[in-house]
């Protein structure tokens, strides 16, 4: 920061503590946008029509600058002093960002003050003293909506970029914010209203000389239509992962080196490595990132039954993580000899959601050979059956050979068979997820009904359904609660 300058005066900041009246200023919403905690600074954010006006009267340029009349977009410096008794709050930078052209699209003032709980809240509570009110959770965001500046599938997507966790989940919600969903959704609901148009047109004027429905013509559109969500659906698992992290969970027996696939993966020292069997007692989880998708990594205490009570905790715990997991990594040591354990624990999982893991390739003389037995023996001794069911990996924790595939697979499997492509638009709530479900399985009723030839109106009516469940993603047709409880997710001060 500048070094203070107390002489500094400006003729816009003297002499107005008379409070601005309570009508105008009731709107003008504050928050600390910065994290709680020290820091190097922390912004403290105004939106609302009397966000300049409450500005004027507590800021004093410096160094010769001036707060003007039409003043928008200029970093100024100066300080945040308290008209009431003339005293210096902090030493600041401050910036105006005139409607429309703010986040909010209403007049927003930025203090940048100096980092730390006490200063950033000296700030905020002089500006809710002259007449601000504190803004609730994802009120700015909210003002953004309602103001028509974003949509609210966009406004969503800023929720999503604060919590992002990892570079594929931030470029998905960037994109969204750009409106990368809302193009398409509203390229479907377009489609679905000019269907809607033509059925109700031949309804409307039925008694006049009006076409017959082209039946075969909607229900390509329709068809169209019901394909174009299902891509989005399919999206979900990635949103999700995206959203909430991919878990997955190391299994396996002890010592077949689990807690080294652990440490070859996330390509550092993290769970104890031990010759004794069991030496994982409890569970470790980490976050990594593949591909850009958040993973949480699991490794699980040792598949063996018996032992102490420590390590029997462990593998009930590991039963749960496999539960809960979306991806199980069943790893086998692949220079022993299998046994009928190997192959209960592996068929005891779902084939689309694991992948075999054949660990020490390094130790086994023909790796790929017995690679290719396992796949045979788990697919119950069928020869040629290799890769049939099973996902089978070979590698080696200790010489990193394999592991490349190994994350390679690891992708496939989270993105559900698909390549992962972050710039397409991806459902990235429960919210839509929802949403874009219902309108799929309307649009389906309604193609349904078309192809037999059912009543227009029931049609009509699967049609609007499907039209106001898209809407609701990007905004159309909302509750006030619903917007509340989209907006609540957010952090203070966005
Ligand atoms: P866990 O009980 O399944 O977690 O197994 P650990 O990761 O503790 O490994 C058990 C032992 O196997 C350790 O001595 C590791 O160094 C060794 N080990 C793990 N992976 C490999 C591998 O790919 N090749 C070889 N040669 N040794 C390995």
């Amino acid at each position: 920061m500048i070094a203070l300058d107390p002489d500094s005066e400006s003729p816009c900041s003297v002499g107005r503590s008379d409070p601005l009246p309570r009508e105008w200023i009731e709107d003008t919403i504050v928050a600390v946008s910065t994290a709680t905690g020290a820091g190097a600074i922390g912004i403290v954010r105004m939106s609302g029509p009397a966000a300049v006006g409450i500005a004027e009267m507590v800021f004093r340029p410096g160094h010769g600058v001036a707060l003007r009349r039409d003043e928008t977009h200029r970093l100024l410096y100066g300080h945040i002093f308290d008209p009431r008794d003339d005293h210096d709050v902090d030493e600041v930078l401050l910036a105006v960002m005139r409607a429309p052209h703010s986040y909010t699209r209403e007049d927003i003032v930025e203090v940048q003050c100096h980092g730390g709980v006490a200063a950033q809240r000296a700030v905020l509570r002089l500006l809710m003293q002259l007449g601000a009110r504190l803004a609730e959770p994802g009120e700015f965001t909210k003002r953004a909506f309602l103001n028509g500046r974003i949509d609210l599938a966009q406004a969503e997507s800023v929720a999503s970029i604060v919590a992002a966790r990892s570079s594929g989940a931030l470029r998905a919600s960037v994109r969204q914010l750009e409106g990368g969903l809302s193009e398409r959704l509203q390229s479907v609901r377009r489609s679905l209203l000019g269907v809607l148009a033509q059925i109700e047109a031949t309804v409307d004027f039925s008694d006049e000389d009006v076409d017959p429905v082209d039946w075969k013509g909607l229900g390509t559109i329709l068809s169209g239509v019901r394909g174009d969500l299902e891509r989005l659906l399919r999206t979900a698992f990635v949103g999700r992962a995206l959203e909430q992290g991919a878990r997955t969970a190391i299994v396996g027996k002890p010592n077949v080196g689990k807690s080294s696939l652990l440490n070859a993966l996330l390509m550092r020292e993290r769970a104890i490595v031990s010759d004794i069997p069991g030496t994982t007692r409890d569970t470790v989880e980490e976050l990594m990132e593949i591909g850009g998708i958040p993973i949480h990594l699991v490794d699980t205490a040792g598949m063996r039954t018996g032992g102490d009570d420590i390590e029997r905790l462990g593998v009930e715990r590991s039963v749960r993580a496999m539960e809960q997991a979306d991806l199980v990594l069943a790893v086998i040591d692949i220079s022993k000899r299998w046994d009928d354990s190997d192959r209960r624990l592996i068929l005891g999982l779902d084939p689309a959601r694991s992948i075999v893991v054949c660990n020490k390739v390094d130790l086994a003389k023909d790796g790929a050979g017995r690679v290719k037995a396992l796949a045979e023996f788990l697919d119950g001794g069928q020869p040629g059956s290799e890769g049939r069911l099973w996902q089978m990996s070979a590698v080696s924790a200790l010489t990193g050979e394999g592991l490349e595939d190994l994350r390679a697979s690891i992708q496939r499997v989270i993105s559900g068979g698909e390549g992962i492509h972050l710039e397409e638009p991806v459902l990235a709530s429960e919210r839509q997820r929802g949403l874009v479900g219902e309108a799929f399985d309307r649009a389906g009723f309604a193609l349904e009904a078309a192809s037999r030839g059912s009543d227009e109106e029931l049609i009509c009516e699967d049609i609007r359904e499907a039209i106001q469940a898209l809407g609701r993603i990007t905004g159309e047709d909302l509750t006030q609660d619903l917007l509340d409880e989209i907006f609540s997710r957010f952090c203070l001060g966005k």
